[in-house]
């Protein structure tokens, strides 16, 4: 299909030809021609860098009445910069029709100048729901005269907490006009928010739904929690080209990870909430220009930034929810390039990842942590391979090169190449030298999974240092092997606490920990009432109040008579939040 079989305006095609599209993407394929000749409303399920905006921009701006000076069409989108480069681009694609008006109203900066580009009287407004609504009460925007509504990236603004604002705005919208939402993901709230405000909508997917881009190949590392640092140091070393975003759970550890990476002379920075918003501009922009190689960053913060060519997104932590791995992973392999989306996880998480592969419906592949030696090969031909292509400017260099040649005419070829190959690389030798396998060894592993993938001891294998603990939990409670984990990461809040052979029987739960975090364990446990530990075929009871040492008979009577739900027991919050 060309653009020109569209039946889009001249001035529209001019433009386009201008900006150099020449034929449309499958999203652009699919929406333009029924937003043109179709009256319905319609939720199109596709990703970000798939041409959305042109797909939503070209039909409206073609259907625009331009001699009326009402805004007639409204796109929301979650964020301030995604809103200024949907308004940009629908600048372009209007560049040749006369008298158009669009203008982006945002939050994070100053309203004033934005109330004087409204004076202007746009046809289409690009806005994010916040400052939208600020501007409604203030009386400076009005919607009644919206024939077309845009809502962009619908599941990021549910997950920015704009759902009341968007109920708001869209009830302010006149009943006749046509909506059209674009999502990369379906969550239950967005199936919502169609069935109650949009007409006999279509439904189009753009690839397959839920699923991220083919483009994207999927691996994991299993490392220790404590060596997360050292992995991924790794991997980016073994990727001298990267170019990507590593995604933090929180600013403290976006904070943390940015600092050691620079000062350990990577081309790093940190994105996250911390910063003003003119900070956060200046690391974007430095690293959309490229100035920076790996940026570091939490889900919210990185939330405005569009890169289309990163070639991976490093997940530093596993998100809790697969909506958020389906986002990051989605910012590579983009406009048809490959793309890598790696996660560092502890051996405990493996049951994400399949969680994650099942929703995805793609494979994921573990690989080893390199070791020193792969890392310093890679680097180093890397190197070869950039000497090989360096451009080398004659007229330049040809004024010094009598010289060079006679300082270095006693050396021959093999020595002079080992020096200089030396000269960059001898920082990365000797920090690799005697470099440590990162991996868990494999029976240390297997002794932390099980039948069904979490426990179970390995015959004759010992413990080592391990204690064996009982809980007087077990099958009767609703337990299971990865719900005890669950527990024992909760009580102690602390996820690097390593439980091995989790064993769940009808009345209890045994598990080992290590001798080391005993201590830690049992206090945590200690504070909570209801839940007995003791040290496994032995009498010894773990429970600080001696009056707490019941039977597991006595426990069920007392659970029947506590209030059913209390923060202080996550097993039951755990139940609460499954249904
Ligand atoms: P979007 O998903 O709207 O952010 O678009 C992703 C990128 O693709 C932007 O840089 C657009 O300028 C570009 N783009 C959109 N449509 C086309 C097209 N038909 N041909 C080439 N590039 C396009």
């Amino acid at each position: 299909m060309t653009f020109n079989e569209l039946n889009l305006k001249v001035g529209i095609l001019s433009a386009i030809e201008e900006l150099g599209y020449e034929q449309p993407m499958p999203v652009q394929e699919k929406v333009i021609p029924f937003m043109l000749s179709q009256k319905a409303d319609l939720v199109a399920l596709a990703q970000t860098g798939t041409g959305k905006t042109a797909a939503f921009g070209l039909p409206i701006l073609n259907m625009i009445d331009a001699n009326r000076p009402q805004v007639q069409a409204l796109v929301l989108a979650p964020t301030r910069e995604l809103c200024i480069q949907i308004a940009n681009d629908l600048k372009n694609y209007a560049k040749n029709l006369r008298d158009l008006r669009i203008v982006p109203v945002y939050g994070g900066e100053d309203i004033r100048t934005q109330l004087r580009q409204l004076d202007r009287q746009p046809q289409v407004l690009v806005a994010t729901p916040g400052r939208l609504i600020d501007l409604i009460e203030r009386g400076k925007v009005a919607l009644g005269a919206i024939d077309f509504l845009v809502l962009d990236e619908a599941d990021e603004m549910l997950n920015m907490g704009f759902k009341e604002d968007i109920e708001r705005i869209l009830q302010d919208t006149p009943e006749t006009r046509r909506t059209t939402l674009f999502s990369a993901t379906m969550p239950k709230e967005i199936a919502n928010i169609a069935r109650r405000y949009m007409k006999d909508f279509e439904e189009i997917t753009i690839g397959a739904r839920n699923s991220g881009s083919d483009n994207v190949e999927h691996i994991y590392y299993v490392s220790q929690a404590r060596q997360r640092y050292l992995a991924l140091k790794r991997i980016v070393d073994l990727n001298p080209d990267i170019y990507g975003i590593v995604f933090c759970r929180t600013r403290q550890e976006t904070k943390e990870v940015a600092e050691k990476l620079m000062r350990d002379g990577y081309n790093a920075d940190a994105l996250h909430g911390d910063l003003s918003q003119a900070q956060r501009d200046a690391v974007m922009q430095k690293f959309r220009i490229r100035n920076v190689q790996l940026l570091v960053a939490t889900d919210v913060a990185a939330r405005g930034l569009d890169v289309n060519d990163l070639t991976h997104v490093i997940n530093y932590n596993l998100p809790d929810d697969v909506e958020v791995y389906t986002h990051r992973s989605g910012r590579t392999g983009r406009a048809n390039k490959k793309g890598v989306s790696v996660s560092i996880i502890h051996s405990k998480e493996k049951f994400k990842i399949k969680d994650i592969e099942r929703m995805l419906k793609k494979p994921f592949e573990q690989r080893q942590i390199p070791n020193g030696l792969e890392v310093c090969k890679k680097q180093l031909f890397h190197m070869i391979d950039r000497m090989q292509n360096v451009e080398v400017d004659e007229e330049q260099i040809g004024a010094y090169m009598t010289q060079i040649m006679k300082q270095l005419e006693y050396l021959d070829k093999e020595e002079l190449l080992k020096r200089f190959v030396s000269l960059e690389f001898n920082r990365f030798l000797s920090y690799y030298k005697d470099a440590e396998d990162l991996n868990i060894p494999e029976n240390r592993e297997q002794r932390i999974k099980s039948k069904d993938g979490y426990g179970e001891k390995k015959k004759g294998k010992k413990t080592g240092e391990r204690v064996r603990l009982k809980m007087n939990l077990g099958e009767r409670e609703g337990l299971n092997p990865k719900r005890v984990l669950g527990i024992i990461n909760d009580v102690t809040g602390d996820k690097s606490i390593s439980v091995g052979a989790i064993e769940v029987t009808n009345k209890f739960t045994f598990f080992d920990v290590y001798a080391d975090q005993l201590d830690q364990v049992v206090k945590a446990f200690a504070g909570q009432d209801e839940v007995l530990l003791s040290e496994a075929k032995s009498s010894k009871s773990y429970s600080e109040k001696k009056q707490d040492r019941r039977s597991t008979e006595d426990y069920r009577k007392s659970r029947r008579t506590s209030s059913p739900a209390s923060s202080a027991k996550p097993w039951r919050n755990r139940e609460r939040n499954r249904r």
